[in-house]
């Protein structure tokens, strides 16, 4: 009987778990957190910190989930070494679990700011159900806050400061939110988006130190100019550090990330990644890359899962991810990787409608998506189908696209 273990449960390990009973239904199935609750939408705690949404639909398993599949689950338990000669899992004040075959799902842990007083209470960083409760208590009674980091995941922040009437203060580093992926036409579209809520962005800043009361909690922000913005709380999301610690007497490959190939294996035997946390081998775009998503994470999860299973490779990840941000009047959505590319189109059509499409090597690697985003399906199909487009943007960038309207395929 084979013995999986699989440490992280969030919705990689979680999704590898339940595809693992599946395929080995006699299989001894262990899942390892150090989070004291299972399973939940991570996607949804904010909808939780903006006031808008009580915890239980947040929930995605409980207990029962686990027992009735027979997956053995341990709660705040924190991984804290591998032996992967003695195939092994060692945690901080427990008995050693062995394994035949290892899944690290353990995604990352918000990384702080590398200054004066940041880990002063009131500033807020977010990625467990846990840092949601206290943002939103923290919002709650608070009329101000200052917000820092200018990306996907600061934006929630910014939202949540609109819908808890909270007044917000937005520093970026650049002069525009999410400057690697939007041009200054499509991050207006976001600025006034912002500003409508009440969260004003301040271009060309940043945090030089936090200043504190008598108690240790936060009470204002000194930015590189000089400039002061006081604050009741603040929060921080300038990216993740990827929670590999225990893996250091090992010699899995690390670059920013664990490197996988198109099958979620490790280059060490029975030693498998999924999810945030892996640097994966994508087989749409040709090289490695990365992925923070919910979507791909679960998908990730699962083939990993697959894979384990099997005797040989059998299935690789081939997905097109996307993210989405419902806080304001219109959509936004931001597919594949737009970050990355050689090439790019963009046209803006109203107030709210904006379009930006990234190319590489003559096919769509990735773009944004601002107010419509009808085009959704036919950009991922053509990236699935790793068509030559880049000379045709005048279809793409059609308001209403038809793909019938492209040249046919050329033969690659
Ligand atoms: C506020 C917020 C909003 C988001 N919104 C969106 C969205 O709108 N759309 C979207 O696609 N994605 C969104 N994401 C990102 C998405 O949630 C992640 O990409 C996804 O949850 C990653 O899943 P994962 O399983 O790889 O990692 P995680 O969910 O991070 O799970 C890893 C688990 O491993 C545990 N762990 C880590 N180290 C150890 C250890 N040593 N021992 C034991 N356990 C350990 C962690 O505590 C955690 O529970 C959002 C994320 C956040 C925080």
């Amino acid at each position: 009987m084979t013995q999986y273990v699989i440490i992280g449960d969030g919705i990689s390990g979680s999704s590898a778990a339940e595809t693992l009973r599946e395929e080995d239904p006699d299989a001894d199935i262990t899942v390892i957190t150090d989070e004291g609750e299972p399973l939940y939408n991570r996607i949804l705690i904010k909808e939780h910190a903006k006031g808008k949404l009580p915890e239980a639909p947040i929930s995605i398993h409980d207990e029962e989930w686990y027992d009735d599949r027979d997956i053995d689950l341990s709660l705040n338990t924190h991984v804290t070494t591998v032996d992967t000669d003695e195939k092994v899992v060692r945690i901080y004040d427990g008995e050693d679990i062995a394994y035949d075959k290892l899944l690290v799902a353990t995604g990352g842990t918000p990384t702080q700011l590398p200054v004066e007083n940041s880990d002063a209470d009131g500033i807020h960083h977010f990625w467990t159900f846990q840092d949601a409760r206290r943002i939103r208590e923290s919002a709650e009674n608070s009329e101000q806050a200052v917000i820092v980091g200018a990306g996907l995941l600061g934006i929630d922040f910014a939202a949540i400061c609109g819908a808890q009437d909270v007044e917000g203060t937005y520093l970026m580093r650049g002069d525009r939110w999410w400057r690697y992926a939007l041009t200054s036409e499509g991050a207006e579209i976001m600025h006034q988006a912002m500003r409508d809520v009440g969260v004003e962005p301040v271009f060309d800043s940043g945090v030089d130190r936090f200043e504190v009361d008598d108690d240790g909690y936060v009470t204002g922000v000194v930015d590189p100019n000089g400039d002061h913005y006081a604050c009741d709380w603040a929060g921080v999301a300038i990216g993740l550090t990827f929670n590999t610690e225990f893996l250091q007497d090992t010699d899995v490959e690390q670059n920013n990330g664990v490197v996988v190939d198109e099958f979620m294996q490790t280059n060490v035997e029975d030693v498998y990644a999924a999810g945030d946390i892996t640097r994966f081998y994508d087989v749409l775009l040709g090289e490695q890359a990365q992925n923070g998503s919910w979507g791909s994470a679960k998908e990730q999860g699962r083939v990993a899962a697959v894979n384990m299973a099997a005797d040989d490779e059998t299935e690789e990840f081939k997905w097109v991810s996307s993210y989405s941000i419902t806080h304001f009047d219109f959509p936004f959505l931001s597919f594949g990787h737009p970050t990355i590319g050689d090439e790019h189109a963009e046209r803006k059509y109203s107030d709210t409608e904006w379009r930006r499409i990234a190319f590489k090597d003559g096919k769509i690697v990735g773009g944004v998506l601002i107010g419509d985003l009808s085009p959704q399906s036919k950009f991922k199909q053509l990236m699935r189908e790793q068509r030559v487009v880049a000379d045709q943007t005048e279809v793409l960038l059609e308001q209403s696209v038809d793909l019938d309207d492209l040249a046919p395929a050329q033969e690659q």
